[in-house]
């Protein structure tokens, strides 16, 4: 799994150039939208820590790490601008995953509305690699389902900024931070009694085999 939320989706295609490029700016087209929604602090990102496994994620991972915090690049790539190029771009990826992190943590996206989720932080995620086809939801990693987000800010974001596969490549960068499935789940019970799998099948039989008279109580 690579940090390719856009990988696999089917556009023009003009030449093998043209698309090597296409993909490689819309790897990182929602992380360029959601760096300008705000600040990572500088102190999280010094944290080695919150930077476990990020290496082998992220290409040039030590030199774009070096442009986040703002120190001083090798000669050498001031000298090659295709280089810096790169760099720049994994920066950016580098950049907002630990922001997303973040933003998870914290519970910027929202949290889970289902009851046993307990308050689950959820995450932004695409149900269409397909930029245009649909708005991003959200996604709770606990009960693994997707939800409409209540924000009206993100019912105009487009998901292929996301992509289907966002929250998975965030837990497989960081698989501490991937929560336990529920232990609880909703029994329904009439009268303190759960309710039998056939009851309803039963129930419409008896209302089919059942005549009644029409009749108006006055
Ligand atoms: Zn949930």
């Amino acid at each position: 799994m690579h940090g390719r939320p856009c990988e696999g989706t089917d556009r023009q295609r003009p030449s093998e150039t043209a698309d090597v490029k296409m993909s490689s700016s819309e790897e990182v087209s929602w992380i360029s939208w959601f760096c300008g929604l705000c600040e990572v602090d500088e102190d999280f990102i010094q944290d080695k820590f919150n930077l476990t496994r990020l290496n082998e994620q992220v290409p040039h991972y030590q030199q774009a790490l070096d442009m986040i915090l703002d120190l001083e690049p090798d000669e050498e790539l001031e000298d090659n601008p295709n280089q810096s190029d790169l760099i720049e771009q994994a920066a950016e990826m580098l950049y907002g995953l630990i922001h997303m992190l973040e933003k998870y943590q914290q519970g910027d996206f929202g949290y889970c509305p289902r009851v046993y989720c307990e308050n689950q932080p959820m995450l932004p995620i695409g149900l269409s690699d397909i930029p245009g086809e649909a708005m991003v939801k959200l996604y709770c990693p606990k009960c693994l389902d997707v939800y409409t987000p209540k924000s009206s800010r993100h019912h105009h974001t487009d998901s292929a900024y996301f992509g289907t596969g966002f929250p998975h490549m965030l837990f497989m960068v960081h698989p501490e931070y991937q929560p336990k499935r529920p232990a609880n789940q909703f029994v329904p019970r009439l009268y303190g009694l759960k309710i039998h799998p056939k009851a309803y099948q039963l129930q419409l039989q008896a209302a089919s085999n059942f005549k009644s008279p029409v009749k108006t109580i006055r």
